[in-house]
């Protein structure tokens, strides 16, 4: 059985070296998963040699009620046995229901909402959208955030390396550090269209802004006549304790893009949700903006997914398993010193800083080889992220902080071999 498995093993890490990314074999090899995921349920990924892998990467950041929820599996199995893709010529229940659901979700009297099939695409409508309904340009964006890695997407994130092969980018956004309010006012122009910003950067390491920043961009944007973008891609969908994370401040934007955990994890699904006078662009000109596929399939485990959360009680929890995982985490981190330098984070996303991206990985190999995934921040390397499902139990959560513990304790043995502070690398 292990010699019939290792043989599958090899021929799909050929494939992928041959036909997809050498670089990604090479990253698997580091990471010890020369394996092959097989299937999950709950907060447990199984893999082809039946090894059980606790999942608080989840994708990452989307299986927010964990993989395979019951509820959210039937609800698109009804719809993978009678019709999982619309026909679009025709109107269907599920996506005026799913609609409804999130204009009575989301904040304010944000109502209109269209469906796509990713983040960076919920995020291009978003920009697109300004343009159409401000007839401004342009945009101020913050360094570090993530938006996608489509062309106007990425001209809007913050991280040069991902960036510099691709210019010139859409003309006319600005960047200025997140969290620092007045970099926002004073880049304002009477061009500036929107500012776009996650109410925590979580590529960038789980950046936590100050209290009020977003009520301050608020403020700014109303004076200015910008539209406030907010990217709930990765925050929305309860992961921070709130459906939403503006609910935090109390801010209505004028835009919302969600997208991960909005399908499930059964599904892609992304969205953008906007304030009925933005959408009178998008009435004039009904196909101004499209795409070819409605994800009935998706629709359906995206409204499973909310009932669950609402149902389950999944908010609350989604606090009480982050202040549990932090408060672990720090412990262990207490009882290594010298190797991680914060961990913070809001709900279920929660991030482990290193002086070093190479110790960052180094801990998160170590993780990895004793079956806890994490993942870590694409923005920035030297950030562990934790993104647990929201139906995570406290063992798992205790199992989790208990291997990050052994994992720096070996990570620090090593370095010490090699004589290597862990800061001064
Ligand atoms: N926006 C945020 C905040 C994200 O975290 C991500 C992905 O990590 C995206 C947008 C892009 O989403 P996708 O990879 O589905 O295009």
């Amino acid at each position: 059985m292990s010699r019939e498995v290792d043989e599958r093993v090899r021929r799909v890490l050929q494939q992928y070296s041959d036909h997809l990314n050498p670089s990604w074999v090479r990253g698997y090899k580091f990471l010890g998963v020369e394996t092959l995921e097989v299937e999950a349920q709950g907060a447990v990924i199984r893999d082809a040699y039946g090894r059980e892998y606790l999942d608080f990467a989840c994708g990452p950041a989307v299986f927010i009620v964990g993989h395979r929820h019951p509820k959210v599996v039937e609800a698109a199995r009804r719809e993978l046995d009678r019709m999982p893709l619309s026909v679009r010529i025709m109107p269907n229940e599920l996506m005026g229901q799913l609609a409804e659901l999130l204009a009575e979700i989301t904040p304010g009297d944000l109502q209109y909402v269209f469906f796509c099939n990713s983040g960076a695409e919920a995020n291009e409508g978003a920009l697109k959208l300004t343009r159409a309904a401000t007839g401004r340009p342009e945009f101020i964006a913050t360094i570090g955030a993530f938006h996608g890695k489509t062309l106007g997407a990425l001209s809007v994130s913050g991280r040069e390396m991902y960036r510099k092969p691709f210019e010139p980018l859409i003309p006319g956004v600005v960047h200025v550090p997140f969290g620092d309010s007045e970099a926002v006012a004073s880049k304002m122009t009477p061009q500036t269209g929107a500012v776009i910003v996650e109410p925590i950067q979580g590529e960038n390491g789980v950046v936590v802004p100050p209290d009020g920043y977003l009520k301050a961009l608020r403020e700014i944007c109303d004076r200015s006549g910008a539209l406030l973008i907010l990217d709930e891609v990765q925050t929305g969908m309860g992961r921070t304790g709130k459906m939403w994370a503006c609910e935090h401040e109390g801010v209505i934007p004028d835009i919302l893009t969600s997208s991960k955990g909005l399908g499930g994890g059964i599904a892609p699904v992304g969205a953008f949700i906007a304030r009925p006078y933005l959408w009178e662009a998008m009435t004039k000109h009904p196909y101004m903006h499209t795409t070819t596929f409605g994800n009935r399939l998706g629709w359906a485990a995206s409204v499973a997914t909310i009932r669950v959360i609402q149902e389950e009680g999944l908010l609350p929890r989604a606090t009480a398993i982050g202040n549990r995982l932090m408060a672990g985490l720090r412990q262990a981190a207490s009882t290594v010193p010298g190797m991680t330098t914060d961990v913070r984070g809001r709900g279920c996303l929660v991030g482990a800083e290193f002086a070093d991206p190479d110790v960052a990985f180094l801990v998160l190999a170590g993780m990895v080889q004793r079956q806890v995934l994490a993942f870590h921040g694409i923005n920035r390397p030297e950030v562990i992220r934790f993104a647990p499902p929201l139906i995570a139990t406290d063992a798992q959560v205790d199992r989790a902080v208990e291997v990050f513990g052994d994992a720096l304790k070996e990570a620090r043995a090593l370095l010490s071999e090699l004589d290597v502070a862990p800061s001064a690398q």
